[in-house]
């Protein structure tokens, strides 16, 4: 059985691949990198300037291009911190609580808080609402409707 971190990692996945597709054709104008004479920087679509393009002011994530997550440390660091604040401890008890461990999977729970931001949702109803859309495209994908 798929667990819900499998499905929304696939989700997650497609979901920010899509939108980096998006990007990349809006920004034909604003390209993600440059190069300067202090070396390659990297555009930061959080705070929309450029960072040098190195894991000192980026974190790694090897399904980008460049090796490197779209947002800069310190934006990140800052989404996960706000986001950790306002979340708050669930109990799994009864049928309709779903959990999801990320403690193998902190890199998943980042780029799902930075995309919670980016779509105006709550953690949680992003994880929800990639989880559903994961599971209607497994049913699709079965012969379902
Ligand atoms: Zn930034």
């Amino acid at each position: 059985m798929t667990s819900g971190i499998d499905i929304l990692q696939e989700v997650l996945r497609e979901c920010l691949e899509e939108k980096e597709a998006r990007m990349v054709k809006a920004n034909k104008a604003q390209p993600m990198t440059r190069q300067t004479e202090a070396g390659l920087e990297k555009w930061c679509s959080k705070c929309e300037a450029y960072r040098p393009a190195d894991l000192d002011h980026f974190y790694q994530d090897n399904r980008s291009k460049t090796k490197l997550s779209s947002w800069c440390r310190k934006c990140q660091r800052a989404s996960v911190g706000s986001s950790n604040k306002q979340s708050k401890p669930v109990k799994g008890n009864g049928d309709n609580t779903l959990v999801l461990d990320f403690s193998n999977a902190d890199m998943l729970l980042a780029d799902l808080q930075a995309e919670a931001v980016t779509d105006f949702r709550s953690t949680e109803m992003q994880a929800l609402y990639l989880i559903s859309k994961g599971l209607l495209k497994e049913a699709n994908q079965n012969g379902r409707p």
